[in-house]
């Protein structure tokens, strides 16, 4: 369902990612595991087309996103038109991002309104929905200074679902909240997984990932050093890269 192809990004000068290959089908979901640096929300950042890339290719259910070419070129869409591709990527930040000034039905309200065009009352009843489904129906009216960090990372949760994304990125989604808040938030990711959803999940969460991910990867230094299925990759790496790193996280 997503085909990231030689995917590229500098920053002054510096390469942050080299070049990232991989593909993920409808229902997988994928943990990216690597140390601090190495590029992976900007890998994220790129997908969720929030920043442009410098070369290579998305594509998102058979469809190259963010770019186009033209007369042998490529070329970065315009904003309107990334705004609509947009809407097919879900993505929950470290930070939940949400608005203070709005309760919580009202955040997950605010893209079916400003960005769908969806009528208050709908968008109401489907934010009421998925505030259900990550266990936050009686939250509803809470601002976010009156929820937990959990509770706001699922209202975050919420926000992206009900604009029904065809993938969801997750990036360290459980690295901003208290030990005991994480289980909750890691409880509702795993039904989403269960439910079928598509996930790119960068976590430090070794046991979510080795419980929950259909495929695991070790980003170091702009690159995917390895991929492997959970049982594999964290039992039997290939790369002497990845039995370093699982030294430091185990
Ligand atoms: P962490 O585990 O700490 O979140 P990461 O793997 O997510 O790290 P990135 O945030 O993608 O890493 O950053 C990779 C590199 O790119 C870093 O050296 C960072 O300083 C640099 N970088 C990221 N965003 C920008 C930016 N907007 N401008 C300049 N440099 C950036
Ligand atoms: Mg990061």
């Amino acid at each position: 369902i997503l085909h990231v192809e030689n995917l590229q990004k500098a920053y002054h000068g510096q390469e942050v990612l080299k070049s990232v290959d991989f593909e993920i089908r409808k229902g997988q979901v994928k943990a990216v595991l690597g140390p601090s640096g190495s590029g992976k929300s900007t890998m994220l950042r790129l997908m969720a087309l929030l920043e442009p890339s410098d070369g290579g290719s998305i594509k998102l259910r058979g469809e190259t996103i963010g770019t186009k070419e033209h007369r042998g070129r490529t070329v970065h869409l315009p904003e309107r038109l990334l705004a609509r591709q947009r809407q097919d990527i879900g993505m929950v930040f470290q930070k939940f991002n949400l608005f203070p000034h709005l309760p919580a039905v009202r955040n997950v309200m605010l893209g079916l309104t400003s960005v769908k065009g969806v009528s208050h009352h709908e968008a109401r009843e489907l934010a009421m929905e998925m505030l259900q489904r990550v266990g936050l129906e009686n939250r509803a009216e809470h601002y976010p200074s009156e929820l937990s960090g959990g509770q706001q990372q699922r209202v975050a949760i919420a926000r992206a679902l009900v604009l029904n994304p065809s993938v969801m990125l997750f990036d360290e989604p459980t690295s901003a909240l208290d030990p005991e808040l994480v289980g909750e938030v890691l409880d509702v990711m795993e039904n989403l997984a269960a439910d079928g959803m598509t996930m790119i999940v960068v976590t430090h969460e070794v046991r979510f990932a080795s419980r929950v991910a259909s495929e695991v990867s070790l980003f170091d230094g702009g690159v995917i050093v390895e991929q492997a299925a959970p049982d594999q990759f964290f039992n039997n790496p290939k790369h002497e890269r990845t039995k370093r790193f699982l030294s430091h996280v185990h």
